[in-house]
Order: structure tokens, then sequence, then C-alpha cells
């Protein structure tokens, strides 16, 4: 029995790098690399040697005879992969050479998400370079600390290899300081080498129908950063009240929202979800969530192991209507082993029709419709789906109290950074930027992540995607076609305070991070984090020198002078 990459695979390819006989697939730089839905160990090959599995960052890799039964799928799942795309030993390129590079380069990133740790992480290892990294919020990981779901901890784990590329003595960073705000992207180009825009996705996708702005429809984004304790959405306000909610869209995101709507509040109280949130699900009436999708059970974007771990909510029963599941995709195209083996699961799951069993929850997984429009008088009573496909007069509607579009994020253009119209993400070639009209290439600035490709994968996704954008770096680097900076680091960090005195470095963010860990111990017994949520808190600890034992400073108090940065 071979190894097997369960639910969770971050898709990081740590494990690849460390295989002795290169049975991992797909690798960084394969063709279906950045859309695959995991890693996958092909039992035939693997020699059971288990260095995957202490290279694997989030512990989702299994020794085969020993998997849990919640995760016996995930063996067969592994296989199927190989059998559809036999094991193909084609070397691929691994990371870029940097034994060439100059010393003394300065790169700046722009954000402190999971792309641009991940950048950080590649770069600062090499002699020679210092990196500035930015962050508007005074904490960094971006989705990692306020998209990934509260109650999946080991993806969270990541934030242990990120920790350390910031923490590393060639980078300084710079939290709470926002970039076109705080210092101008011209500022921090003047003053470095190079400049990697890393900002993620900060917009929703939008429907574009009647009632999408009504109160109770509400973007899933919004709602994951309410529930995940993002400072500028702790106010929201979302109405629990009535016993349905219809998620529009049937990617992750739908199905992490769908699965906090109706979890078990016990189970939440023990992860490190915002109180304010927890308070207001304990008093919900949720007891359905519709989640509808405008196309057939095979082509669901959501992956087979977080529909597979949905499944297994206690107290929650996933249903479906049978007639949907069995109906032709509309894809046309021939399904992949992925596709059927999710079709699969779905064609397992109860009739919705028949009542499900008192006391339990439900999510009902609607397949081949699409909103037309979102009713409401004041706010949000019902939405109205077409059938996909079929005559316009064929239409459903379903009341509910809230309405959630999960169907994806979208990026917003910065000031100075070219945007793609056609591709709705930073305008790049590999991750340099090029400009809009010409194609020219903007000497020194370059983008990763969503910026860079757009609103998909899973964070692990970021590294091959960092990786292509670093290696472009360095290259332009070593031969020269980098602008010198005018600007030396003092003016720049000058600059910076003299809008911004409350410039959090690492060491501000290890003092929140101990306090939230602190404030984690009380309460439930298995909480590991309780999150800061304002602020002004978040800057009152950031600044507490150690020894200071006050943990709880009013909202508003007045801050110790600003520190150094290092
Ligand atoms: P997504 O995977 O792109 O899913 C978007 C959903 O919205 C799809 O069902 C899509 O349908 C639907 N949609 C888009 N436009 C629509 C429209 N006009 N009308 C009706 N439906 C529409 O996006 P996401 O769920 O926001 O996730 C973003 C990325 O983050 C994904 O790569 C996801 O895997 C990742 N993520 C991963 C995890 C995890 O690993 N646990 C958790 C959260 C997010 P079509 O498919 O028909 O276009």
């Amino acid at each position: 029995m071979s190894y097997v990459i369960a639910a969770g695979c971050c898709n990081d390819a740590a494990c690849v790098d460390v295989c002795p006989v290169d049975a991992i697939r797909p690798r960084p730089g394969d063709p279906n690399f950045r859309t695959a839905e995991q890693l996958y160990i092909d039992p035939d090959t693997c020699i059971d040697c288990s260095a995957c599995m202490f290279a694997c960052p989030i512990s989702a890799i299994h020794d085969g005879f020993e998997l849990p039964d919640h995760l016996s799928d995930f063996a067969a799942i592994n296989a199927e992969y190989f059998e559809e795309a036999p094991l193909d030993r084609r070397i691929v390129d691994g990371t870029p050479d940097s034994t060439s590079v100059p010393m003394g380069a300065r790169i700046a990133v722009i954000g402190a998400g999971p792309a641009a740790c991940y950048a950080v992480a590649e770069l600062c290892r090499i002699p020679g370079i210092t990196l500035t990294v930015l962050e508007r919020l005074p904490t960094p990981f971006g989705l990692v600390r306020s998209g990934v779901a509260p109650d999946h901890p080991s993806t969270k784990q990541i934030s242990t290899v990120f920790q350390s590329a910031l923490q590393h003595p060639n980078v300084t960073c710079y939290f709470n300081v926002e970039v076109g705000k705080n210092v101008r992207l011209e500022e921090l180009q003047r003053s470095h080498h190079a400049v990697i825009y890393a900002a993620g996705a900060s917009g929703d996708r939008l429907l574009g129908i009647k009632g999408e702005s009504l109160p109770g429809s509400h973007s899933a984004r919004e709602l994951v950063s309410w529930y995940n304790g993002h400072p500028d959405f702790v106010d929201n306000q979302y109405d629990f009240s009535q016993k349905c909610a219809v998620v529009i869209g049937n990617g992750n995101v739908a199905v992490d929202v769908a699965r906090v709507l109706v979890s078990p509040v016990e189970a939440l109280e023990a992860t490190d979800m915002a109180d304010q949130a927890i308070t207001a699900l304990r008093g919900s009436a949720i007891e359905t969530v519709v989640i509808a999708a405008r196309r057939g059970p095979a082509e669901a974007a959501c992956t087979t192991s977080e529909l597979l771990a949905l499944c297994q909510v206690p107290g929650v029963e996933v249903a479906v209507i049978p007639e949907e599941v069995a109906g032709p995709g509309r894809s046309g195209q021939t399904a992949s082993s992925t596709q059927l083996r999710k079709r699969e699961v779905f064609s397992h799951l109860p009739d919705a029709r028949l009542p499900a069993d008192p006391g339990v929850k439900r999510i009902v997984f609607r397949f081949g419709v699409e909103p037309s429009e979102i009713h409401g008088n004041r706010k949000v009573d019902a939405v109205t789906f077409r059938r996909t496909g079929g005559r316009p007069a064929e239409t459903e509607t379903v009341e509910c109290g809230l309405a959630i579009r999960a169907v994806g994020y979208s990026i917003s253009r910065f000031p100075g950074v070219p945007f793609d119209e056609s591709a709705r993400t930073v305008a790049n070639r590999g991750g340099r930027v090029i400009a809009e009209d010409s194609g020219k290439i903007q000497p020194g600035l370059y983008c990763v992540g969503w910026a860079k490709r757009g609103p998909t994968g899973v964070i692990g996704t970021n590294k091959e995607c960092s990786l292509e954008t670093v290696a472009a770096l360095l290259d332009d680097l070593t031969f020269g076609r980098l602008p010198e900076p005018d600007l030396d680091m003092a003016d720049m960090d000058r600059l910076i305070r003299s809008q911004n005195p409350r410039v959090v470095n690492i060491d501000g963010w290890n003092r929140i991070d101990a306090e939230e860990r602190r404030r984690g111990q009380t309460g439930h017994p298995r909480k590991k984090r309780r999150k800061l949520l304002k602020l002004q808190e978040m800057l009152h600890h950031a600044a507490r020198p150690d020894s200071e034992p006050d943990s709880s400073a009013p909202s508003g108090a007045k801050l110790p002078v600003a520190e150094s940065n290092r």
C-alpha cells in the first residue's frame, strides 16, 4: 500500500520535491498543475519511504495502511488519476539558478498573502537580496487568515512556512501600511530594483440581475471575511432568522459558506472563528442551505475532497434532486475521472424532496439552474431561478432570507499597475507586468497570485505561480534589465513613517499573534486562537512592549510611540 494524498491538499508541491521516485503528479510546470483539484501519488511507483508525508506542510498525506475511515475514498482517488494519465517521467526545470544574481538588490512586495509569502520565501534565501514587505493590515497571511474556513485548521498550518519567510533577517515588514495611501507605488519603484504586486482579489464578480443589491443579498467574500474576523467586515450584519438560505455558485467558497451556516455551533466554538460570528450563528434559525449552480454535477466547481468532507459534517444531510444529477452536463465534453467521481458522489446522495430526519439540517445541491432575480420588498425573501438550456418559461422560486453570491472574486484595478480587461487580471506575461496597449514589459514591475492569474486555485497553487515570477525577476536582475533605485531605504522609511507612524513590524505582528493565542486559551478547551477584531486593538498589542501585562486595551487607547522597524 502506498502513501495517499487526502483531504485538504494545498497543492504546494513540497512533497514533489522530496519524492525520490518522482511519483507525485501533477508537478509544478506540468500543463494541468494550476487547475488540478489536488496532487496524487501513483500507488505503483510509490516506495513507501514517507518523505512526502513529512514534507507536507498541512499533514494531508497518509500511510495508505493507516488511512482513517473518513478518508478511505482517497486511495482510489489517487489511483484513478494515474489510470487516466499514466506516469511519465519527463524532467521539469526546478527552481531558478540564483548563483549569478548580483549583490545588493532590493525588492518590494505589495501584500503579505500566500502568493507574496511564497515569493518572499524563495527570494529571501538568495544572498545579497533584501526584501520589503508591505501589507495594508497589521496582520499577514491574507486569505490564510481571512479566507480559509475556520473549521479547516490544518490548511492554516501553511502559515508556519510563511511566518519563517517573513521572519528571515533579509526581510523587513511594513504592516498597517497601505500602498497608494501611506506610500506611493512610484516611491517603492524609486527605492527598489523591483516591485512585486501581490494584492490578490479584493472585489466580487457580479451576477447583474435584479435584486442583487437588496439587503440580505451578500457576497460570499464579505461573509467569509466577517466570520474570519477581518477588521473591515466585523461590523457587518447578517439576518439568520429565516429557515432557508440560498448560495449561488458551487465552488469551494460556496461549500465553505454552506457548511459554516449549518454546522453545529459547538464545533465552531473550538475554531478561531470571530466571536461575533459564533454569537450570531448560535442564534441562527437556518435549517436548509440550497447551493444552486448553472451546470451539472460533474462540472461542480467544488473539489471532490471538499464535497466528501461536507458529507461528513455531523447533524447535516447533503441532498440532491436525483433527476438533476442524472441529467446531461452542459459542457458537451468527455468527463474526466475527477468529474466522473464527483457525479458518482452526488448520485449516492438522498433525495431532497423526501423529509429529512428530525433535527437534521440540510444542504441541497441544485444543478442546471441560474438565478434570474432576487426578490424582496425591503430585504431578500426569495430567489427565482431559470433552468439552463431549458425554455425561458421554466422557472422556480425558492423562498429564503439570505442570498449569498459565491460566484467568484474579482481583481481590482490599482493605479500605476496596467490591467488586462479581457483576462480581468493585472496585464502580465509570466509575471512580468506589461503595458495594456503596447504589451511592452514594464521594467522592474511584477505580479503574483490571483492578481496575476485570476481568482482560481488553492493556497499551494500560488507557489508555482510565484516561482515563475521570481524566475523572471532573477533573470532580469542577472542580465541588468532592472532600473537602478535613486532613493535609499532610509528615504523610503521616512516617507512611510511621515504618512503613517503606526507601522507594525514583524515583532509587532508576533505580539498580536501571541495575544490571540493567549486569549484562545480561555473558553473552549480545543480553541487555539481568539482573534483580535478591531484595528485599534491590534495596533495597541502590536506596539505594546512584551513585558507589559495589560491585555485588553479599550478601543481608541493612546498608542505608545512608534517603534523602529527592526
Ligand atoms: P469558483 O471555484 O470559480 O466557483 C465559482 C462558482 O460560481 C462556480 O460554480 C461558477 O459556475 C459560479 N458562477 C460564476 N458566475 C456565475 C453566474 N454569472 N451565474 C451563476 N453562477 C456563476 O470560485 P470560488 O468558489 O470563489 O473559489 C475561488 C478559488 O478558491 C477556487 O479555486 C477554489 O478552489 C479556491 N478555494 C479553495 C478552498 C479549499 O481548498 N478548501 C476553499 C475556498 C476557495 P461555473 O462553474 O458554471 O462557471
